[in-house]
């Protein structure tokens, strides 16, 4: 699509950020294009549209689209952070990375049991940050029904890891 074809020439690629061999993808430019950026929200919306009760999002790139996609839906918006930075009360889940582990925290009282649940983040690579976020969310009663990225890395196996949550799974690009 020309969604797609847009987004491919602008996403840039940066070789070895932020260590020797990782091939960033850099999404900033797509700020500089209004209409790009209108045109991204306006496909993550029609994903989503009817399906969720509220959208959480990923710090800090997860905040840049998930926030215009819950207000175009009209369903609330949940910020999970990095450890340390939400005052309580909070919950929180650790996940392992490629060295050493790192954690994710969500304030409790804001997602109610029950609901449909939209995780949304700009990348998924591993899985292992939407997967903690995901175990948050399922923790308080509420049921992960889609996971959104702008950007899907195949070779790390991101969906695998996702699919016990027996959810919908969407990313606009695939590398
Ligand atoms: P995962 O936990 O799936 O391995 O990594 C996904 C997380 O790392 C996301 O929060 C994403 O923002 C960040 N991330 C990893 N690689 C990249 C990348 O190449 N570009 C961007 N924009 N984010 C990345």
């Amino acid at each position: 699509s020309e969604l797609i074809r847009n987004l491919e020439n602008t996403i840039e690629n940066i070789p070895d950020f932020p260590k020797p061999g990782i091939q960033f993808k850099d999404i900033t430019p797509i700020f500089l294009q209004p209409k790009l950026y209108e045109d991204v929200i306006a496909d993550l919306v029609n994903f989503s549209r009817g399906k969720v009760d509220a959208v959480c999002g990923i710090e800090s790139r997860g905040y840049l689209f998930g926030i215009a996609v819950a207000v175009a839906l009209e369903v609330p918006f949940i910020l999970i952070r990095k450890a340390g930075k939400l005052p309580p009360p909070f919950i929180g889940e650790k996940y392992d990375l490629e060295y050493g582990s790192a954690e994710i925290e969500m304030r409790t009282g804001q997602i109610r049991p029950g609901q449909r649940i939209l995780i949304h983040d700009d990348l998924l690579a591993t899985g292992g940050t939407t997967q903690a976020a995901a175990q948050l969310v399922e923790k308080q009663g509420a049921k992960v029904v889609q996971f959104s990225f702008l950007i899907g890395l195949k070779d790390l196996h991101g969906e695998e890891v996702l699919k016990k949550f027996d959810a919908e799974v969407y990313s606009i690009l695939e590398y």
